[in-house]
């Protein structure tokens, strides 16, 4: 089993950050910390350097920091990503988020940052990990103008089934967070959307599964059960399928 997507370096688990690992340690066989600032995105690395062959690093942006960015910091970003890039299992996040940006010049700034991923994975040839919400067409539009990408990945897709089809007629991927748990749109997404293209991820600290009580990877067990559940099969086959997908997409 594999978290392909989450944030375990957020201060949210400076006290418990040990004990979450661990508990990880256990059912999972690797984890996914996606950076989402430059900050983060130290801090990924150095996780993955203390959690070697466990922890694996993916540098970004997320839309919601990016935007605002100076440009000084956004140099930062890049500079520190070409500089590490060796450690690197993907690029990412990055992308649009239409939900928490509204106005038309912020969002071309958006497009803008998640264009230059695009490009250094590209240059890099890694995959490249999408955040898109209420903007996946436009995430996907973009994104497609970039044909040399080795693996695409829309983490917790949430859009709607018909831009589903259209991401897998790309044979791109699509994350399930431990939303599916709860989510009815989602439930009915993952009805729909064959295993092959599928990977599982918390995107904790967030999207709990448990009411009150904190995602943390060893938590990615309850989406492959509610998938199992909803696709009719044992949850040790959905886990073997999107392990073996995630293997395969990361290079791990
Ligand atoms: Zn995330």
């Amino acid at each position: 089993m594999i978290d392909i997507h989450c944030h375990i370096d957020f201060k949210d688990f400076n006290k418990n950050r040990a004990e979450v690992l661990q508990r990880a340690r256990k059912s999972l066989s690797a984890i996914i910390n996606s950076g989402a600032t430059l900050e983060g995105n130290r801090r990924a690395l150095k996780l993955s350097q203390e959690n070697k062959g466990f922890v694996y690093p993916t540098f970004g942006f997320h839309p919601v920091n990016s935007y605002k960015a100076e440009l000084k910091v956004l140099e930062e970003v890049i500079t520190e990503i070409d500089q590490n890039i060796e450690y690197a299992v993907a690029l990412g996040e990055a992308g649009m988020d239409y939900h928490h940006v509204k106005d038309s010049k912020s969002r071309r700034r958006q497009e803008k940052i998640f264009e230059r991923f695009a490009v250094l994975a590209v240059e890099y040839e890694l995959p490249l990990i999408i955040h898109a919400r209420d903007a996946e067409e436009k995430a996907l539009e973009i994104v497609k103008k970039f044909h040399s990408i080795p693996e695409v990945i829309f983490h917790c897709y949430s859009g709607s089934m018909e831009t589903a089809q259209k991401i897998l007629d790309e044979e791109y991927y699509l994350s399930f967070s431990t939303m599916v748990c709860f989510s009815k749109h989602h439930q009915k997404l993952v009805a729909d959307i064959p295993l092959k293209n599928v990977l599982t991820e918390t995107d904790s600290p967030y999207l709990s599964p448990f009411k009150g009580k904190k995602n943390e990877p060893s938590f990615v067990e309850e989406a492959v059960n509610k998938i199992a559940q909803i696709k009719d099969k044992k949850p040790s086959q959905i886990d073997k399928i999107t392990e073996k997908n995630a293997k395969k997409v990361f290079g791990i």
